[in-house]
């Protein structure tokens, strides 16, 4: 089969390698479908994630077909469509029964191994262990593109910026940084009751995106004094209740500590590379809880029902669209979304 390989910082390559086989007899094997490219690749790319070695398969999100079953496996398969997502659960480790396979025992203490640990999903065929504790049967009527961001855009913004940052009805929320997972944020801070969503970023075409997204105000980080306009839209100027970090530098995260109201919330979803100062010498008398976190998945059945009912529209992160075959001029725009303008890539069979 043809996979797109990691060879090293800056090397990748679309190529043939060896059909994958169930290894383990609660493996099954998936025929891709759909996939798509997250940043979390392009770190790799950089030499960011040195756990990803030269030979790996990238990719971690997709939606495919079953086309092989382990021994163990019986509520799988051959031919069910299924949602692949980003984080494997053994569904029987202390984490997994405490409801965190982001930590899942079974694969190492972290949940997220494929394109990482293991090979992953931009190919055309995916090994998938621990299956029926990890996939989605994706249920009739649902496209691809409808059900292909659940498997981590979707719920990380959920889990890990709304329900972490306990958004409630009448909340006022702020969610600095506007790419797919800032933008998941909005969506879903929405059906959480947010009162308002304000939207930050630097890139006009990203605040336009969040505007469809569902924020009510978007502030271009370049124009004006940020802190004083998100004040403005407060009640009584005293902040906002949730604040959502999705950049991960120490600027945007500062931001977000300094906008958020005494006794409200940072949740932080973006990926540091640097350490951040805490000004303690100013929040230790605000009140405020700071919350981290890496996707668990366990909201996909809930986001899943959403998008069935049309109150997610999950496919609206999708603005370009590739074929498997195409998965190197996929990179290409994608990793060039200033000029592009991308969210997010649709790669189909
Ligand atoms: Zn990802
Ligand atoms: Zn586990």
């Amino acid at each position: 089969m043809k996979a797109l390989v990691y060879h090293g910082p800056g090397q990748k390559s679309w190529e043939s390698v060896g059909d994958p086989k169930p290894m383990d007899p609660t493996d099954i094997v998936v025929r891709i479908d759909t996939t798509t490219i997250c940043g979390t690749d392009l770190h790799i790319l950089k030499g960011d994630v040195p756990a990803v070695t030269d030979g790996r398969v990238l990719g971690h999100e997709a939606v495919g077909t079953v086309v092989e079953v382990g021994s163990a496996v019986s509520t799988l398969a051959v031919d069910d469509r299924v949602i692949v997502p980003a984080i494997t659960s053994c569904g029987r480790c202390a984490n997994c029964k405490r409801a965190m396979p982001s930590h899942c025992l079974a694969t190492g203490g972290i949940g997220w191994i494929f394109g990482h640990l293991i090979d992953g999903t931009q190919a055309e065929y995916t090994r998938v262990p621990y299956a029926e504790t990890s996939v989605h049967k994706v249920p009739e009527g649902v496209t691809d593109q409808q059900v292909l961001f659940l498997t981590d855009i979707l719920p990380t913004g959920y889990e890990v910026g709304v329900r972490n940052g306990g958004v409630k009805p009448g909340d006022v929320v702020v969610v600095v940084g506007t790419g797919p997972v800032g933008l998941a944020a909005i969506q879903t801070a929405r059906l959480a009751g947010a009162a308002s969503v304000i939207a930050v970023d630097l890139a006009a075409f990203r605040l336009e995106a969040a505007r469809r997204f569902g924020a009510d105000h978007v502030i271009n980080g370049n124009a004006g004094d940020v802190e004083a306009q998100i004040a403005a839209l407060t009640t009584a100027g005293h902040g906002a209740d949730v604040a959502i970090e999705a950049v991960g530098v120490p600027q945007t995260f500062d931001l977000c500590t300094r906008v958020v109201r005494p006794g409200g919330v940072v949740a932080n979803i973006g990926v540091h590379g640097k350490p951040t100062t805490l000004h303690l010498e100013e929040l230790w008398i605000k009140n405020i809880t700071i919350t981290t976190g890496l996707v668990d998945g366990t909201t996909v059945p809930m986001l899943l029902q959403l998008v069935r009912s049309g109150k997610v529209a999950g496919e609206l992160f999708g603005t370009h669209e590739f074929r498997l075959h195409d998965m190197m001029s996929a990179y290409e725009t994608f990793a060039n979304a200033a000029e592009t303008n991308a969210l997010k890539v649709v790669i189909k069979r």
